[in-house]
């Protein structure tokens, strides 16, 4: 086999940690270079009976992309870029490839691949697609799975399967559960096969965007213009980006540039496309309107326009959830790590539920969260930094009974992070009985023997 397949500990060791503060070191590590490599370890595998746990750039936060049981496979070797075509508007990649670096061959075209989860420079495409990602731009392009057209996926038993999209308007042969095979690996973690390449769906990349961090002095001012902005018919944001007080002065901390997050105040940062018929300071007008009605510090506004300075932002962004990660490994060594919850509600809902979510904490004695995320899709991720093992355990009983308060207003648990193993055992939380026996069905459908990925999501 090329690459290679390893029992050598300090490889294996190389392998033991995502961003999930878990550490798991496998049996054993394969990294495939070809699509024969993938099928032989497959083979051997079920002819074994090992399990094989696939992993991207290992970025996630939930502990999906590691194992102590079996093979680790790390596709991060696998990354061609190996076509783009400008007509039809399509990518055909490797699953190793960098999102980024898709990102960046598309735009030599004039075109984009929308999903943008702010780890863009650190996860691959196979990892985008298995945890169905999204990121700030998600409010104007949807989910990752909206930009997938075909797959090519390697099932437990080595066959190897190619999907597509349905090529036709209407479809009525059978489920359309069963027509439709992509969405069958879209978010599925590693439990149900191997993406080996997929065909990914561009759009134009747009060629004026302006960028804006407004400023407020309550969190409650900040949530109301975000619901505003979403509800203003002459606006068309791309991303609606909220950072509560601690959160922006950690972005704030990264670049002295972003001056507005000054102080305790919040931050609501915003972005849109000029489209055809718009001008520059047509859309800027518009949101300052908004911003003057709805109690923005509009002294402080500050505008981001052009590639550099827009990349400034988003480097600001992910600075939070970076910085946090880091604070939680230095309370590794005491049993403690960073608890962050991705939970969703219907974005009117998200004032309200924020409100009573710190409460809980407040009420049990915990510290604020760090909040910051999609208010745009109602959707907030909260950090919390356990110092402790029994912090930690204080923690997780708050996480269980925000995730209990979330569900019952209509929200979902895990709105972009997936499920992993950390969050598993909330999905009864959300999912009936009969829904989570679709899932074992289906999964024991096309990995009889449960080799892949133990311990993710069922
Ligand atoms: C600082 C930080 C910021 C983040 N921000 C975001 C964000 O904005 N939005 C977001 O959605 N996520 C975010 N994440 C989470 C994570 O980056 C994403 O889930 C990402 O898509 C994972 O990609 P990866 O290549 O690192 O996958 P890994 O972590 O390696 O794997 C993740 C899951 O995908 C499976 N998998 C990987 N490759 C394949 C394959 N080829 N075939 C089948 N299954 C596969 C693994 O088994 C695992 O279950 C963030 C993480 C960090 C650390």
């Amino acid at each position: 086999m090329r690459g290679t397949i390893t029992a050598d500990l300090e490889v294996r060791r190389a392998f033991e940690a995502d961003a999930s503060g878990l550490r798991m070191v496998p049996d054993a590590v394969a990294r495939p270079l070809e699509e024969p490599d993938v099928v032989e370890v497959l083979r051997h595998a079920t002819a074994e009976r090992l399990a094989v746990t696939v992993a991207g750039a290992q970025s996630s936060t939930t502990g999906a992309s590691i194992t102590d049981r079996g093979v680790l496979l790390s596709m991060r070797g696998y990354d061609r870029i190996l076509d783009i075509d400008r007509a039809t508007r399509t990518a055909r990649v490797q699953c190793g490839a960098l999102v980024s670096d898709v990102k960046r061959a598309a735009a030599e075209f004039g075109l984009a691949w929308a999903p943008d989860p702010t780890s863009e420079a650190e996860s691959t495409v196979g990892g985008a697609i298995a945890c169905n990602a999204s990121g700030p731009r998600t409010l104007w392009y949807g989910p990752t799975r909206r930009h997938v057209r075909g797959l090519r996926v390697a099932l437990a038993d080595g066959r190897v399967l190619a999907v597509r999209r349905d090529a036709v308007e209407k479809n009525t042969a059978g489920y359309p559960l069963a027509q439709d095979q992509v969405d069958w690996f879209i978010g599925s973690e590693g439990t149900l096969g191997i993406v080996l390449e997929a065909e990914l769906a561009l759009v134009p990349r747009p060629t004026a965007v302006i960028g804006l961090a407004v400023p407020f002095a309550t969190e409650c001012a900040a949530l109301e213009f975000v619901a505003a902005a979403r509800e203003t018919a002459s606006l068309a944001p791309r991303c609606i980006e909220y950072f509560d007080a601690a959160a922006a002065a950690i972005a704030e901390g990264s670049d002295r540039g972003l001056a507005a997050a000054g102080g305790n105040r919040c931050l609501v940062y915003t972005e849109q496309v000029v489209r055809d018929g718009e001008t520059r300071d047509g859309v800027l007008d518009g949101w300052l309107a908004l911003s003057e009605t709805r109690a923005a510090l509009t002294d402080d506004i500050q505008v981001f326009e052009g590639d550099a300075s827009l990349a400034r932002a988003r480097a600001m962004r992910h600075m939070v959830p970076a910085t946090m990660n880091e604070r939680g490994a230095q309370a590794r060594a005491a049993g403690g790590r960073k608890v962050s919850t991705d939970w969703a509600v219907p974005y009117r809902s998200l004032p309200a539920a924020l409100a009573a979510v710190r409460a809980i904490a407040e009420e049990a004695g915990l510290g604020p969260a760090v909040t910051y995320g999609h208010a745009g899709n109602g959707h907030p991720h909260q950090n919390y930094i356990a110092c402790d093992a029994m912090e930690l355990d204080r923690t997780e009983q708050i996480v269980g009974r925000t995730l209990r308060h979330v569900v019952s207003i209509g929200g979902t648990i895990a709105a972009e992070h997936g499920i992993g193993k950390l969050k598993r055992r909330w999905l009864p939380l959300q999912l009936s009985p009969v829904q989570l026996d679709v899932m074992r069905a289906l999964k024991h459908a096309l990995d009889p023997s449960a080799l892949l990925a133990p311990g993710n999501i069922l």
